[in-house]
């Protein structure tokens, strides 16, 4: 039997329905895999609503959120300003398939802070970018091979759905089925922080390398920073060998400061993808980066790229009220002190019960890895203990905290995760602690 935060007897029974509807007649019963709680078990939780930190479900249960829809959720739910540019924005129309003004505004508005960035193209989602990005540098170093980093994710494009093959020169191989050989064989995952294997691979086929792709700072095997010199690395190799520097901000764009990742780090790559934030909750992903790279795209260039909803009004409205109310360094502050108590308070519930755990934070993106030692690749990630996360996620979830649903991802915050709310986590977090250790 479970009690949420009110003290009342938690039921999950129109969840349960619905899923077992949904299964009849979508995939496993969901829109994108990890909404299904596979890695954790149980049945996924239907949602009804969400207001600032906070989602309330099918049954009528709430709970703070920290998925906050995986990234884009920087303002929480129902930000009120977001609500009223959109209601305002539906009634001149949904799309025309024809430039507007708003999309100069959001162009101009994202090249004016993001220092690598001299022209962007706006799309749909984060895969769609990470492709376009892939196509672009190809045929402007006209080379065919791809290095990626095992544990990051850049959508699921079949390019991008490659793992290292057996030995870490050999071509990647199909990590889907459906993905054919002779995509993948474009394609090395070398492991996250390790200069050395880039370099190695850079002497043997650098002359066939059209680029690097990278998470700058990687959120998609939980939270896992570049170490020192990482990003510099990069950086220096792909110059030296005239191969491209793709950082895939998708998540930290906007996320970790204005200028994204990039500006953070100091390290500025060729070209940028963008999404989630800069979509204010609406579907949207873009590709940024130096002039000379971009005008290659169709119609200025020969590199085909097209979209029916590209720019859509809403998401274009959507974001740029985003980027406009997180143009003020108070709102990233907040971000960064609130991150930090939450990691204060997980910290010293892991020592008061003797879990094993590191925590890995940078400003508001965090993970709770359970194991004991610091988390540098996705070797380093696949030695947590994936059983004890999925009891405490539903320990905590009965709790009213919704956490991610597998260990390999980041809890986000939002501008409404305050203090009180913090505090009312770290206090979910002690019990759920104490019935799990
Ligand atoms: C989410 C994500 C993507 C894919 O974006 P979609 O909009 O889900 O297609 C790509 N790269 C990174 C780093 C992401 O986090």
């Amino acid at each position: 039997m479970a009690f949420g935060r009110m003290g009342s007897i938690m039921k999950f029974e129109k969840s349960e329905k619905l899923y077992k509807l949904a299964i009849n007649y979508i995939p496993g019963g969901v829109n994108s895999p990890v909404r299904a709680f596979g890695a954790v078990g149980g049945n996924p939780i239907f949602i009804e609503s969400g207001k600032g930190a906070e989602i309330t479900d099918a049954d009528g249960n709430k709970y703070i959120d920290y998925v906050l829809s995986w990234g884009p959720l920087i303002l929480g739910h129902s930000y009120p300003d977001i609500v009223g540019a959109l209601e305002n924005a539906i009634q001149k129309g949904t799309s025309f398939g024809a430039p507007t003004e708003l999309e100069v505004e959001l162009a101009k508005y994202i090249i004016d802070k993001v220092n690598s960035v001299e022209r962007i193209r706006l799309v749909n989602s984060g895969t769609e970018a990470t492709m376009t990005a892939v196509r672009l540098a190809r045929a402007v170093t006209n080379r065919r091979m791809v290095v990626k980093f095992d544990g990051c994710y850049h959508g699921h494009s079949d390019g991008f759905l490659a793992k290292a093959g057996s030995g870490m020169l050999t071509a990647g191989i199909p990590s889907s089925s459906g993905v054919p050989r002779t995509i993948t064989e474009l394609i090395i995952s070398l492991p996250y922080n390790n200069m050395e294997s880039i370099e190695d691979i850079f002497e043997k086929r650098g002359g066939d390398i059209a680029c690097v792709i990278v998470e700058p700072m990687a959120a998609n095997m939980g939270v896992v920073p570049p170490e020192n010199g990482f990003l510099e690395g990069l950086r220096k190799v792909t110059k030296e060998y005239d191969s491209l520097l793709i950082f895939d901000e998708v998540i930290t764009g906007f996320r970790l400061g204005l200028g994204g990742a990039q500006q953070f780090y100091g390290v500025y790559p060729d070209i940028t993808c963008f999404g989630k934030i800069i979509g204010g909750g609406l579907p949207v992903g873009a590709i940024g980066g130096r002039a000379d790279i971009m005008d290659r795209l169709s119609p200025s260039g020969d590199v085909y790229q097209a979209g029916t909803l590209s720019g859509n009004p809403l998401a274009v409205i959507a974001g740029l009220t985003t980027l406009k109310i997180l143009d003020n360094q108070s709102v990233y502050q907040k971000l960064e002190t609130n991150g930090a108590l939450l990691e204060k308070y997980i910290e010293q519930n892991l020592d008061d019960f003797g879990i094993d755990g590191v925590v890995q934070r940078v400003g508001s993106l965090l993970t709770l890895f359970f194991t004991d030692k610091a988390i540098k690749n996705f070797d380093d990630a696949n030695t947590l203990d994936k059983k004890l996360y999925s009891e405490y996620f539903h320990s905590m979830l009965k709790r009213g905290i919704y956490l991610p649903p597998s260990p390999f991802e980041a809890m986000f915050l939002s501008v409404y995760h305050n203090e009180d709310i913090i505090e009312r986590t770290a206090e979910a977090q002690r019990k759920a602690f104490a019935e799990i250790s």
